[in-house]
């Protein structure tokens, strides 16, 4: 019952990772709204979730779509009366070297993975600046720190999101609001994904060994945590495998 009387909004938790998060935040009593491009696989995370006796609504939501990311966010506000908990999750975009990208390709892969992370926490912000209590959850990605071959603009874009987050736990802390990074390294978020070389826990990461960080920085038992960005990668950036 970590959650309980909390409403948690969380992007692109129609799969994945997003998924996950959802499930567990409900498991411990949260309100979630479930919201995804993709509305079928909202309903069934929540379908899911009711099944386990947690409460959720599904909304459909393409976090590129700015209008809609305020409707939406508006109308959860006006509903339920707060949004205690924001984890922002969908994320993606264009992979393939610089000299093929064209500015398109850029402000597509930025808007998916940076802007849409900005934009739902600045339709947020205000209400849990006036509750005095909010936990923002931005899903990053290890290669926003390392950087990564034909991914530029997805990297700079999670890259930013670090950057962002601390800077929003600066000035979100004098209203009782936390803001952290959780930086996945490879997860296989779908059955055919395998990545167990080069990580010295020697298997693939899944969805869940993410969920349950996301839940520890939405609970209370992290409420002095803020400005942090958390790896899991089962150890992948620690040096390579193997290495003496
Ligand atoms: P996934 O493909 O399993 O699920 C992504 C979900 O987001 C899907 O339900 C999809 O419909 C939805 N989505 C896609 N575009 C959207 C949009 N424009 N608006 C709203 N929803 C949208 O992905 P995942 O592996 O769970 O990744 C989730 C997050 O974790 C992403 O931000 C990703 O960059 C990050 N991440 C993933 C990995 C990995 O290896 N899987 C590693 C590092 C970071």
């Amino acid at each position: 019952m970590k959650l309980k009387d909390k409403t948690a909004f969380i992007t692109g938790a129609g799969h994945g990772i997003g998924r996950d998060i959802a499930i567990r935040m409900a498991s411990e009593k949260a309100m979630v709204a479930v919201t995804d491009r993709d509305l079928a696989l909202a309903e069934e995370t929540v379908k899911i979730i009711r099944a386990n006796g947690g409460s959720a609504e599904a909304f459909h939501l393409d976090v590129t779509d700015a209008p809609a990311i305020k409707s939406l966010i508006a109308k959860i506000l006006k509903e339920s009366g707060k949004i205690d908990i924001l984890v922002n999750n969908a994320g993606g975009g264009w992979n393939g070297p610089i000299w093929e990208y064209d500015e398109e390709k850029w402000n597509r892969t930025i808007s998916l993975s940076l802007t849409s992370v900005f934009l739902c926490t600045l339709s947020v912000v205000k209400s849990m600046m006036e509750n005095k209590f909010g936990r923002i959850i931005n899903i990053s990605s290890v290669v926003g720190v390392s950087g990564k071959k034909h991914r530029s603009a997805y990297c700079a874009a999670k890259g930013g999101i670090i950057s962002m987050t601390k800077t929003w736990a600066m000035e979100l802390a004098p209203f009782g609001i936390t803001a952290n990074c959780i930086s996945p390294g490879a997860i296989a978020s779908y059955e055919h994904m395998k990545w167990e070389e080069g990580c010295w826990m020697g298997r693939s990461g899944k969805p869940e060994d993410i969920g349950g960080a996301a839940l520890f920085l939405a609970s209370s038992e992290a409420s002095f945590i803020t400005g942090q960005n958390i790896v899991i990668d089962g150890g992948r950036t620690l040096g390579l495998k193997g290495d003496s």
